[in-house]
């Protein structure tokens, strides 16, 4: 049996306690050794085979699952964040499929969130933003073209970008391009949640130029849209005093502030 499992986004406590769980129980440990927190490796137990995908192929990786799995042992593929996102867990599960190999999934706290978490924001404020674009900019992954980053930009919802540290000059000539304000508030998160984690607030037309000040080219996330800083937005419905919901009864003409 192969479980994928999501780290989470650094921090070794913040893998879920089912990936916990599964991490102290497995025989073999196949890890992204590009963003999962090694630390998390120290739970495993003894005798536990580790292998780091960063330096393997799909093909040896599917190869080390398909000897465990002869050998009856169980094995925990490690990705960073939630295996969901940008994870190619897929590709893998197909050819576990091919070869009759059992394999279920664990989901983990994606970097998106621990960004948000870095930053205390939230994404979905009412009446700035209901929407969260999880995208990327194109590398030598492919993006289909009507999910260009130029596109999304024209909803002017909040963005996400994953991948796309490295590329902010076209990145930021997209948004642009789509819609976004030079001043629109963006920021760069780096390293969400480990100790070197930084944060940077400016806005899309600062990109670059605070990047560039702070060294950072990789293992960052772009966050696009007003509710970086939170300057307008309505209260809540949930939470107003003169709403009613299945748990409360609202009060009429109670106001809220
Ligand atoms: N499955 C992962 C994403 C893998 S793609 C998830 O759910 O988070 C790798 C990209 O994710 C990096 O290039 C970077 O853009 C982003 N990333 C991963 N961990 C990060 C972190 N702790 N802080 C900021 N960005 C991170």
């Amino acid at each position: 049996m192969v479980h994928f499992v999501g780290a989470g986004p650094g921090a070794a406590d913040l893998i879920t306690v089912r990936g916990q769980r599964l991490l102290s129980e497995a025989d073999v440990v196949i890890y992204a050794g590009s963003l999962v927190n090694p630390k998390l490796l120290e739970s495993v137990k003894a005798g536990c085979r580790i292998y780091n995908s960063a330096r393997m192929t799909l093909e040896e990786v599917t190869a080390a699952m398909e000897l465990a799995e002869s050998g009856g042992l169980t094995t925990v593929r490690l990705h960073t964040g939630d295996p969901s996102i940008y994870g190619a867990v897929r590709e893998q599960m197909d050819i576990l499929d091919e070869k009759g190999i059992p394999y279920d999934s664990c989901p983990g706290v994606s970097s998106f969130c621990g960004a948000a978490a870095a930053l205390n924001l939230e994404y979905t404020l009412p009446g700035v933003s209901q929407s969260v674009v999880i995208t990327r900019t194109e590398g030598r992954t492919l993006v289909p073209e009507r999910e260009s980053v130029q596109a999304f930009a024209g909803h002017g919802a909040t963005m996400v970008l994953f991948l796309s540290a490295g590329l902010l000059e076209r990145l930021t000539a997209q948004l642009l391009a789509g819609g976004y304000r030079e001043d629109t508030p963006a920021a760069i998160v780096y390293k969400a949640t480990w100790p070197e984690e930084q944060t940077h607030i400016c806005t899309v037309g600062t990109l670059k130029g605070t990047a560039e000040k702070n060294g950072i080219t990789k293992t960052a996330l772009i966050l696009v849209g007003d509710v970086v800083l939170h300057g307008s937005y309505e209260r809540s419905k949930l939470y107003h005093p003169e709403f009613t919901t299945a748990f409360r009864a609202g009060k009429k003409g109670v106001e809220g502030h």
